[in-house]
């Protein structure tokens, strides 16, 4: 923790700690329990986006290694506390983690704060268990013991424009036999505040666990004040690492696009060239609220947002209970087929 939050996060009416409250949207003093806002620079604009090129010099100047960071000895997640919460675990894979001075950062443009507190984060992270149908009875006990723990999690949003020429093959009936016929075409598409993670610690399941409710309007402009109680991972990755690491994804989408564009069926290949101009970014923190738990000495983890509490997760299944219900649901299918076939559907 920088020394600037440090002095912003003291009382002041009585000189206690101040936590960011997810429930009063504010710094609430542990001591006296005080509300203070948090306090931004009237300029700043938190959805204000940069230019990228990736043919021109591009500077952007990283801040220098100030602080001592908790670095995990499992995963390598890079974590910073800030203000009163402090933990031995690494957020991201619950390893431990040991003090090292942190490495070149680069600094977050926006957030978005917590508005799930940690007891809701806690009961739906239990519910999310309870509810699954085929999981082993004594899984809850075990969710119930285990600790949900709060993590500002480094993210992207991308701008793009795309000028794409592309060459399909597909498959089509002539008389008898299916051949393979191509068709190539042009298109172009755009991408706008594309969500991608902005480090290999964000799993897939994060990334879920948090891509369905953002909204960039809801992003303030940086502030550590908002940190504090919390764990969070700062950016690390140039812009350039960042479309390299998320360029598969990229190209799933663009794929996508490009089936959608040609309107035939059965494509079996899709190859393309795209021009991309327009690049625009934002460094961005996103919370999330993560779970950690082990069943049969296998590490598990529930993810639920922090923003709307939307809740992913992991879990064993009971092999029991996997067969009870995949036999109800042949069972289902027979009844629904019956169903069908009696009123002509089938
Ligand atoms: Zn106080
Ligand atoms: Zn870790």
């Amino acid at each position: 923790m920088n020394r600037v939050a440090q002095t912003e996060l003291q009382c002041p009416d009585c000189a206690g700690q101040c936590a960011y409250s997810a429930v009063r949207q504010a710094l609430v003093c542990e001591s006296c329990g005080s509300a203070h806002e948090v306090r931004h620079d009237p300029d700043a604009d938190p959805g204000r986006e940069f230019h990228y090129h990736p043919d021109l010099p591009h500077t952007e100047q990283s801040l220098p290694s100030r602080d001592l960071i908790h670095k995990c000895q499992t995963c390598g997640g890079e974590i910073i506390f800030t203000g009163p919460v402090l933990s031995e675990r690494c957020a991201y894979c619950d390893g431990p983690v040991v003090l090292e001075a942190e490495e070149a950062s680069y600094e977050a443009i926006g957030l978005i704060p917590f508005r799930i507190t940690e007891r809701d984060a806690q009961s739906r992270a239990l519910r999310w268990v309870r509810e699954r149908i085929a999981a082993p009875g004594d899984l809850s006990d075990k969710v119930g013991a285990a600790r949900v723990a709060g993590l500002y999690a480094p993210f992207w949003t991308f701008d793009s424009k795309e000028a794409i020429d592309y060459l399909v093959k597909y498959r089509v009936k002539s008389g008898d036999n299916w051949v393979t016929r191509s068709k190539s075409g042009a298109m172009t598409t755009e991408f706008d505040d594309l969500l991608m993670p902005a480090s290999h610690h964000v799993t897939p399941l994060i990334r879920d666990g948090i891509l369905h409710d953002f909204d960039p309007d809801k992003l303030r402009p940086y502030t550590p004040a908002y940190l504090a109680g919390f764990a969070a991972e700062r950016h690390h990755q140039s812009v350039k690492e960042g479309l390299a690491a998320n360029a598969s994804d990229k190209d799933l989408l663009i794929r996508n696009r490009i089936k959608t564009h040609t309107r035939l069926r059965r494509i079996t290949s899709v190859s393309y060239k795209t021009d991309t101009t327009g690049i625009r970014y934002r460094r961005i923190l996103l919370p999330v609220w993560i779970l950690h738990y082990v069943y049969d000495d296998k590490p598990m983890k529930v993810v639920v947002c922090g923003m709307q509490g939307r809740t992913f997760g992991e879990r064993p299944f009971s092999m029991g209970k996997l067969f009870g219900f995949s036999a109800a649901l042949s069972s289902l299918a027979i009844g629904l087929g019956w169903a069908w076939g009696a009123t002509g559907f089938l």
